[in-house]
């Protein structure tokens, strides 16, 4: 038998399922499910993405049986409609619609009305008795295979769509503002003006036969996987471009053929707060891509989401087909068990879905939706858990406007996407990629946004159009990416060539400064101070969830007690890394370091330490304080102390006189400390090994303030971490420094704490050694900045000069420096807890890198058995859901 690539569906059947959405595409196999659920779905079939290949390869040439199963597909289509491809008297009319195995909105374009031409137009104004029905269909599909498949489509920004150029010439001409007031005889006119700009720009002609049509589409759909947006966005959002795109055909049904059609999408729940409310928008005698266009501004489905006691809502004029719409609705909701965004048409009262899938939602509607239908029975607590993306939790956790802040809101629009932004405008994705590069924040203005845009819209704070609702392209786009966004903001004036924004005879240029508040939706004059969030009650639930099921401890970084506090709210088990040099800068502290480097010996040395002693001791106390119950890790001083001086003139000035020296002496001294690669230089324990006493300073610090506490009756856990070891000797002698004097701290103080004396692991030496430094280690620590660092051989701050082009180019799949490289420095944080735990079973095994925080090379911590990660404050909760799904992920497997 013939290899099968085309899946009919239709009249209640189909011979996909939902579950077979690599082969059909997302809407290919929701197209099936949904059949074969008995929802009313136009008859059709999906040309599978194996074809997808085999037309990259043969570069548009269809094997025989794909030609043969598109016909059989066709005819299966004519059956159920009663109708005719190509035939002039009862002529079928399809659309061509791509559909990936990710959705990839508005990624791809597709052909609505093919099969059209001049004679079976007439047959279709016959059949719908509607003159204007049919010359517009046409008119529309003209259009668009001229824009999708003809390239017609406008290369630049500058640059209009020639055929609303037209459109606009005609309407002029005849005195009229709305694409509604053309009548049939204007709009057989676009036609005829659209074919001959189509000739005019490509020297061909518009195809006539439907089969040629047909197969164009087909082609330009499959063709669309290679374009550059369908690229942009696969990068971002990390599709496998040898997926491809699966091709649906599917026979047409109208939503503009008068007033009792409509065309809609909708939510079965709010995405942008997860209420359970039917959220939609439609719009009457319109087509396709209409409601999301912004051309028109589309009403509410219902009363419940009713804003304006004008709209007009699809329950309260179409009672029936609102009916039968949110049955569909429940239906959905209980077959997915998921929140569905849904595409529909009615014809002539008569309802009909194009479409279903996941729904993208705001952080906080996907944490609601999650707890929500764990209470309505829906769906389990591990499912619940699984369905919040970690890395969307920071829209959460992130601060909003002071609600106290003065704020002058100049304009308002749709609250699209939540959030609070601030920012400077600029016009174009382009100019926000640019300012971005260049460190700027901006807020990107835009009419309305299109896939071109994507790549300014990923960068920029905030995003704010002038046209559009809450399902237009910049609304959708931007809840995916969790980036505050206001639409529809129709009091805005744009001028894209003047690069201004006028607000009520007050004009904002490009570099002005905004806000934006997304969960409001307003747009605000200047910069607007922040508040901290406050997390609702349903976040608490999922994160009670997520601590029941994961395995990993989750810790902290933090080195003050404010950041330790964060940390703990957020749910931190205790700090993984508290970097003491940091301590070292505040205040008067940097004189008596700087002091300490300029000693002559150690006598000198140890003076200046001793100032800074109590310093040190006040710090680990209020830090320890914070976190009582729970271990605290800190590390011995690890930069080089080059980093303490000034290098420039006017502050080595000032450090001299500061000092009583002279400007000679500090000029000296900082070239004395100069290294050729300062990471690879004095550093880290290579410090505390020539100079023992600043780790006996830091040790005492640590342990005084350790005994004090525990005096007071407060229980601490510090572990002493030392940095930068590559081999056994090197800690062995540092902890010997320690252990005397936390002996003889101890001693003097008359009380005894428990505290442990480990290591971290950051280079491959040390990896490569485990087992042996291990003997000398309480715990490790992976410091996988340094570990990534030293074994790419790349200075992490060096490295941006071409680790973006190496990521481009496909060299390295991710920054390694934010994603861990499981496949090279994952095999020495492997190597490392295993040898470690040979000689030492009992070894405490953490990580502080970045990628500690980071939710894919969490899974990987977790694969091979690490105690805890710890990560900045503020990626905490993160860190907690990450690691719950890492052990749901693999506890499946
Ligand atoms: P996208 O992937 O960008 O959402 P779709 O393939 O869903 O594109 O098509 C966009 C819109 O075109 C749909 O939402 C629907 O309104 C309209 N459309 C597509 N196919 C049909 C059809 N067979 N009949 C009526 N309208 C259609
Ligand atoms: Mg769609
Ligand atoms: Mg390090």
């Amino acid at each position: 038998m013939a290899h099968k690539y085309v899946y009919t569906f239709g009249a209640g059947k189909a011979e996909g399922n939902k579950d077979m959405k690599l082969l059909l595409g997302g809407k290919g196999a929701n197209l099936a499910e949904m059949s074969n659920l008995g929802i009313p779905v136009p008859p059709g079939f999906t040309i599978s993405t194996e074809v997808c290949h085999i037309y990259d390869e043969n570069k548009g040439q269809f094997p025989k049986e794909v030609e043969e199963q598109v016909l059989a597909g066709v005819h299966h289509i004519e059956e159920i409609m009663g109708a005719k491809f190509g035939d002039a008297e009862n002529p079928l009319l399809v659309s061509v619609r791509s559909g990936a195995p990710a959705s990839m909105p508005g990624m791809m374009d597709t052909v609505l009305n093919l099969g059209l031409n001049d004679e079976t137009v007439l047959g279709i104004i016959k059949k719908s008795n509607n003159e204007r029905f049919g010359w517009d269909s046409y008119r529309r599909f003209v259009q668009m295979y001229g824009d999708v498949v003809m390239g017609l489509k406008p290369e630049s920004k500058e640059e209009e769509d020639p055929f609303e150029v037209i459109i606009e010439k005609v309407k002029k001409e005849k005195g009229v503002e709305l694409d509604t007031e053309l009548d049939a005889e204007d709009l057989k006119r676009l036609v005829k003006l659209f074919k001959e700009e189509i000739k005019k720009r490509t020297g061909k002609d518009f195809p006539t036969d439907p089969w040629d049509q047909l197969w164009g589409a087909i082609r330009a759909v499959f063709g669309s996987w290679n374009n550059p947006r369908a690229i942009t966005y696969r990068k971002l959002n990390n599709i496998p471009s040898n997926w491809g795109t699966a091709v649906n055909v599917q026979a047409m049904v109208f939503g503009n053929m008068g007033d009792d059609c409509a065309t809609g999408v909708a939510f079965t729940r709010d995405p942008a707060t997860g209420e359970k409310i039917f959220y939609g928008e439609y719009l009457v005698n319109a087509q396709g891509e209409d409601v999301v266009a912004g051309i028109r501004t589309p009403q509410p489905l219902n009363k419940t989401t009713k804003t304006d006691p004008d709209q007009t809502t699809l329950e309260e004029i179409m009672p029936e087909a609102y009916k039968q719409l949110e049955e569909i609705r429940d239906k959905l909701e209980a077959h997915y068990k998921d929140m569905q965004d849904i595409e529909f048409t009615i014809q002539n009262g008569r309802l009909w879905m194009l479409q279903t899938r996941a729904g993208k939602r705001t952080a906080e509607a996907a944490v609601r939706i999650a707890v929500d239908m764990v209470e309505e029975g829906l769906i389990d607590k591990e499912t619940a858990v699984m369905r919040v993306e970690p890395e969307q939790l920071d829209q959460l956790l992130h601060p909003t406007f002071d609600p106290k802040a003065e704020k002058k809101v100049i304009a308002k629009g749709l609250p699209a996407s939540p959030g609070a932004a601030t920012g400077r405008i600029v016009f174009h994705a382009d100019d926000a990629e640019e300012w971005a590069e260049k460190g700027e924040k901006v807020i990107l203005v835009r009419i309305e946004t299109s896939p071109e845009d994507i790549g300014g819209m990923n960068v920029a704070q905030g995003i704010l159009t002038a046209r559009g609702g809450m399902t237009s392209h910049a609304a959708v786009v931007a809840r995916g990416m969790g980036k505050c966004c206001v639409a529809g903001c129709s009091a805005l004036e744009i001028d894209y060539k003047k690069k201004t924004m006028t607000v009520d005879g007050a004009v904002y240029k490009e570099g002005d400064w905004i806000s934006l508040d997304g969960s409001k939706g307003e747009v605000i004059e200047g910069k607007v101070p922040t508040v901290e969030p406050k997390l609702s009650g349903n976040f608490g639930k999922l994160m009670s969830w997520a601590d029941e099921i994961r395995k990993l401890k989750i810790r902290t970084n933090a080195d003050t007690p404010h950041d330790s506090e964060v940390a703990r709210n957020f749910g931190a088990e205790g700090i993984g890394l508290c970097r003491t040099e940091h301590m070292f800068f505040e205040g008067d502290r940097i004189k008596a370091v700087r002091e300490m480097i300029l000693a002559e010996d150690e006598a000198g040395r140890r003076k200046a330490l001793e100032k800074l002693l109590p310093y040190q001791r006040d710090d680990f106390y209020g830090i320890f304080k914070v976190m009582h119950d729970l271990p605290v890790t800190v590390r011995t001083l690890d930069p080089p102390l080059h980093e303490f001086l000034p290098h420039d003139e006017a502050s080595q000035k000032e450090m001299a006189e500061e000092m009583g020296i002279s400007v000679e002496e500090v000029k000296a001294k900082v070239e004395a400390l100069a290294e050729f690669n300062p990471m690879l230089g004095h550093r880290g324990c290579r410090l505390g090994i020539t100079y023992p006493e600043i780790t006996e300073m830091q040790a005492r610090a640590i342990i005084e303030a350790a005994c004090q506490l525990t005096k007071e009756g407060i229980k601490v856990f510090p572990e002493i971490m030392i940095p930068l070891i590559g081999t056994k000797a090197e800690l062995e002698h540092q902890k010997k420094v320690v252990v005397e004097t936390a002996e003889k701290v101890m001693e003097e103080m008359g009380v005894k704490v428990d505290y442990l004396v480990g290591t971290m692991i950051e280079i491959p030496r040390a990896a490569l050694t485990a087992d042996r430094v291990a003997e000398a280690a309480d715990f490790f620590s992976f410091g996988t900045n340094d570990l990534t660092q030293m074994t790419f051989g790349y200075s992490r701050d060096d490295a941006g000069k071409f680790l973006k082009e190496y990521e481009e180019k496909g060299i390295l799949p991710d920054d390694p420096f934010q994603t861990l490289d499981q496949e090279g420095v994952g095999q020495l944080v492997e190597m490392g807890v295993k040898k470690g735990r040979s000689t030492r079973p009992d070894l405490k095994v953490g990580i502080c890198g970045e990628h500690g925080g980071d939710p894919r090379s969490i899974d990987f911590c977790h694969r091979v058995g690490l105690d805890y990660v710890s990560c900045s404050p503020y990626r905490v909760p993160i860190a907690r859901l990450a690691a719950a799904q890492a052990e749901l992920r693999n506890r499946k497997k």
